[in-house]
């Protein structure tokens, strides 16, 4: 069997990346561009994937990974539509539907962070695992769970940036969540950390450096216990801008073995890699868009096979 031919858009607050293919090393084409007004941006991948279509051939689906907040519950009227977005204008978009209908082939969609969280696990850090956390520490904090080989959904998509952890002793930082003073995102995110220091986090240095490692590294792992004792993650994979600090990784693993203080006890829990780097980079947002165009086909398929044996339809996805 020939591998499927899968879109991918990732809907980034910045910029929109549009590729056709069937992995990350497998990409036959693809397009970047800014992130403008809804209508033409989408009009403007929808018409990259005509192009290529009208020259090589059909797709068999597509899987955006967006950024959100975004209605995700199968069945919803809103389903694959932006709620409300600080983004200008983007509120409320419907994401999904327009190229939905315009290719006329499946659709998947899911957030740009549990996008990134299935790439990572088809082709990257956390590949052969079935329960892991994928965590990007960038501007702000989120996190995806798979769990069991699924992400984790339900009424929303998780939004783990939001975790209460605890102030470490004399940091007076008010806390940069416009909702939460003192949450994972808004004491320890990127724009957290500029904040505070007065620098961005990318630029500290020497003695600045290591004391914004030091408060930083407790207050991942402060979030990063919560995480272990809710999910039981195999493996914490964590990307963004943040997580290339210099040295982060081991001070957070040793901070991390230090807050979970003996209990449970897993030797695994202290492994090198139990908490490592991300290995998609730039890719893994559109690598999580072909995971879920091969789930929409897979889905898809699977609704004709029951029509087919007049099981009905089964509902829930675009098709
Ligand atoms: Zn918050």
């Amino acid at each position: 069997m020939s591998a499927p031919r899968l879109g991918a858009i990732e809907s980034g607050g910045t910029k929109f990346v549009c590729l056709i293919g069937s992995a990350p090393d497998r990409i036959e084409a693809e397009i970047r561009f800014p992130t403008g007004e809804p209508a033409p941006t989408l009009t403007r991948a929808i018409d990259f994937f005509q192009e290529r279509i009208a020259v090589t051939g059909p797709l068999d689906a597509v899987g955006i990974a967006s950024f959100g907040p975004l209605e995700l519950r199968p069945g919803h009227a809103e389903f694959g539509h932006l709620a409300a977005t600080p983004k200008p204008g983007w509120s409320g978009v419907d994401v999904a539907g327009p190229v939905a209908a315009a290719l006329g082939v499946p659709v998947g969609i899911d957030t740009d962070v549990n996008g990134a969280a299935l790439g990572e696990g088809r082709w990257g850090a956390a590949r052969g695992l079935d329960t892991y956390v994928y965590l990007t520490v960038g501007t702000g904090i989120g996190g995806g769970a798979v769990i069991g080989g699924k992400v984790v959904r339900g009424l929303v998509h998780t939004e783990m940036g939001h975790l209460t952890v605890p102030r470490i002793a004399g940091d007076t930082f008010p806390g940069s969540c416009p909702y939460h003073s003192d949450c994972w995102e808004g004491l320890a995110g990127g724009e957290a950390m500029g904040a505070r220091w007065g620098t961005p986090a990318e630029e500290l240095a020497g003695d600045a450096l290591r004391e914004a490692l030091r408060l930083e590294v407790a207050y991942l792992a402060a979030g990063l216990r919560n995480i272990v004792y809710t999910t039981a993650p195999q493996r914490i994979v964590i990307g963004g801008g943040v997580a290339e600090l210099s040295g982060l990784f081991p001070l957070l693993r040793a901070e991390l073995s230090a807050t979970l203080a003996g209990y449970p006890g897993l030797p695994e829990h202290a492994a090198e890699d139990f908490v490592v780097p991300a290995q998609l980079g730039g890719l893994a947002g559109p690598a999580g868009g072909l995971v879920l165009a091969a789930e929409a086909a897979a889905a898809a398929k699977h609704a004709r096979h029951r029509q087919r044996s007049g099981a009905g339809p089964s509902g829930g996805t675009y098709a």
